[in-house]
C-alpha cells in the first residue's frame, strides 16, 4: 500500500515537472522581423554641436519662481529658431503659456487622429556644493571621451533636441506625414509642468484635438539590466504611478517627560509609521510585470525562465524576490516612504504635537482612496489624524501594448537596437504627459537612452551626460517613429 502511494506521488512529481519544463521551453522570444532600413544620413556632426551648444542654456525650473531666468530660456528658444531653420519656417508655431513651444506639421490625410512627440528643456538645478564633483562644468555642454556632457543631457534635452534634428532631416529631405504632427517642448516640466504641458493640453483639448498617441520622455534601454544577461532590454513605459502625500500628526496634551503616560504623541506615531512598514500594500506579480518580463525571457538563466513559465506554481516566489530588490518592488506595488517628521523642542518636554509626511507612489491597481483607507486600517488607531497633502494624483491608465502606435515603437526600436527585445513597463516616475490623458489612452514613455547600473543617479545629480553614439542612434530612433507612425 505505501508503495502504491509512493508511487503516485513520484507520478504526479514526474507530471508536474513535466508540465514546468515544457511550458519553460515554449517561452518566447520578442520576434519581430525588421526589414533592415539603411541609416538615414543626417548632420550627426551638426546635431552634436547643437546638443552641446543646448546644455550652455541654464534653464533651471527653481522652486522658488522668482529665482527663473528670463534670459536663459528666451536665449534657448532663440537658439531653437537659428538651429531648425525649416522646423519653424515650415511648420505652424505657437508660444504656448510664456516659454512653452508647440509645433505642428499637417499631415496630408485629415482623417487621422494626430500624434504628438513631447519632451521638457528645462531642468533641475546643480545641488550647491556639488558643483566641484563634475568632471566637466555642469552648464559647459563639453564633448569629451565619448560624451557629451551636462545638465540636461539625459533629462530632457536629447529628448527635445533629437526629435527636433529628425523632423528639420525629414523636411530637407522632402518628406510629407500623412498624419498630422505635434511636437512640444515644454518648459517647466521639473516643478508640475501646470504652465506648459498643462496649458497645451488644454489648448488642444479646446480645439476638439484627438491625439492617437503621444510619446513622452520615460524608460530607458537599459543593459547589463542582470548579471549574465548581455542583452540590452527597450522598456517602454505605458503605465505611470500615482502620488501622495498624507501628513500624519498626534495631538496629545505635553507634559514633563519625568512621569510619562502610558501613550505619547511620538510613541502613537512611531508605530504608526512601523505598522506600516510591516504591513506593505500587496505586491502582485500582474500582467503588467509579467508582460515586462516575457520578452526578455529567453536570456534569462533557466532557473528565472521556469518560474516566469509557470507562475501557476511560482508566483508566491517570485512576488517574494521581487519584494526584495527596491526597483522591482516599486514595480509591483504601492510603496511608502517616511520623508518628514517632527515633534519635540526639548529634551525634557513632552511634545503635545508630532507629525510625519509620507510618500506613497500608487501602483496602477491601487488609488488615492484606497491608499487612505489603507492607512486607516493599518495604523488602527483613531487618535491619529490623516490629512491629504496638496497635488495628490491617481495613477495613469496602463496604455494599450498591442495599439499600433506601441508596435510603430517597437519596430523603429528593432530598426536602429538590433537584437534589442522591446517591453511594456510601469514608469516610476512622473512625466509631463500626466496633462494628456483627456486626450489620448496611448501614451508611452521612452527615451532610447543607453542606460547601465549607476547611471540613474546622473539624472538629477552629478556627471550627467549622454553618449555621442547613443545621441546619434537616438535621432535614427526619432527618424524611424516619425515615418513609421504617420506614413
Ligand atoms: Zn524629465
Amino acid at each position: 500500500m505505501a508503495k502504491r502511494i509512493i508511487g503516485g506521488i513520484a507520478l504526479v512529481l514526474i507530471a508536474l515537472a513535466a508540465v514546468v519544463l515544457v511550458r519553460t521551453l515554449l517561452l518566447s522570444y520578442d520576434l519581430m522581423e525588421v526589414e533592415i532600413v539603411e541609416r538615414h544620413n543626417f548632420d550627426d556632426e551638426g546635431a552634436i554641436e547643437r546638443l552641446s551648444t543646448a546644455l550652455t542654456y541654464p534653464t533651471i525650473s527653481h522652486q522658488q519662481p522668482a529665482a527663473f531666468d528670463t534670459a536663459a530660456f528666451e536665449g534657448f528658444l532663440d537658439f531653437l529658431e537659428a538651429s531648425f531653420p525649416r522646423m519653424h519656417e515650415e511648420l505652424e508655431v505657437e508660444r504656448v503659456g510664456d516659454y512653452t513651444k508647440l509645433y505642428r506639421w499637417p499631415g496630408t490625410n485629415p482623417e487621422l487622429n494626430p500624434g504628438i512627440l513631447m519632451g521638457h528643456y528645462d531642468v533641475v538645478p546643480v545641488e550647491p556644493g556639488t558643483e566641484d564633483q563634475w568632471s566637466y562644468a555642469p552648464f559647459g555642454g563639453e564633448i569629451a571621451e565619448g560624451f557629451v556632457w551636462g545638465r540636461g543631457a539625459l533629462d530632457d534635452k536629447a529628448g527635445v533636441l533629437s526629435s527636433m534634428e529628425a523632423v528639420e532631416y525629414l523636411l530637407q529631405t522632402g518628406y510629407q506625414p500623412e498624419r498630422t504632427l505635434y511636437v512640444a517642448a515644454h518648459h517647466d516640466e521639473e516643478v508640475g509642468g501646470l504652465n506648459g504641458a498643462a496649458q497645451v493640453a488644454a489648448l488642444l483639448k479646446e480645439r476638439g484635438v484627438e491625439l492617437e498617441f503621444l510619446v513622452d520622455e520615460g524608460l530607458p534601454v537599459a543593459e547589463q539590466i542582470m548579471e549574465g544577461i548581455d542583452t540590452p532590454l527597450a522598456m517602454i513605459g505605458v503605465a505611470e504611478k500615482g502620488f501622495l502625500n498624507l501628513e500624519l500628526s498626534v495631538n496629545r496634551e505635553g507634559g514633563h517627560a519625568s512621569m510619562p503616560p502610558r501613550q505619547t504623541s511620538i510613541g502613537d506615531l512611531s508605530s504608526a509609521i512601523h505598522h506600516l512598514k510591516n504591513n506593505p500594500m500587496p505586491g502582485r506579480f500582474d500582467d503588467l510585470v509579467k508582460n515586462t518580463f516575457e520578452p526578455m525571457a529567453p536570456d534569462l538563466p533557466f532557473v528565472y525562465r521556469m518560474g516566469l513559465a509557470n507562475l501557476w506554481l511560482f508566483r508566491p516566489i517570485i512576488e517574494r524576490e521581487l519584494t526584495n530588490i527596491p526597483h522591482t518592488n516599486a514595480a509591483i506595488r504601492t510603496t511608502v516612504a517616511p520623508t518628514i517628521i517632527q515633534g519635540g523642542i526639548k529634551e525634557n518636554v513632552l511634545p503635545a504635537r508630532a507629525s510625519a509626511i509620507l510618500n506613497f507612489r500608487i501602483h496602477p491597481r491601487d488609488d488615492v482612496d484606497g491608499v487612505i483607507q489603507y492607512v486607516r486600517d493599518t495604523i488602527e488607531n483613531d487618535e491619529i489624524m490623516i490629512r491629504t497633502m496638496p497635488r495628490a494624483r491617481n495613477p495613469s491608465v496602463v496604455s494599450d501594448h498591442e495599439a499600433p502606435a506601441y508596435q510603430q515603437l517597437r519596430q523603429s526600436v528593432k530598426e536602429v537596437f538590433p537584437n534589442t527585445p522591446v517591453t511594456p513597463s510601469i514608469f516610476i516616475a512622473a512625466s509631463d504627459s500626466r496633462h494628456f490623458r483627456e486626450l489620448t489612452r496611448n501614451i508611452y514613455r521612452f527615451r532610447p537612452i543607453r542606460a547601465r547600473p549607476g547611471d540613474q543617479t546622473r539624472i538629477h545629480g552629478t556627471d550627467e551626460r549622454i553618449g555621442v553614439d547613443n545621441y546619434l542612434e537616438m535621432v535614427q530612433f526619432q527618424i524611424r517613429f516619425i515615418i513609421n507612425s504617420t506614413s
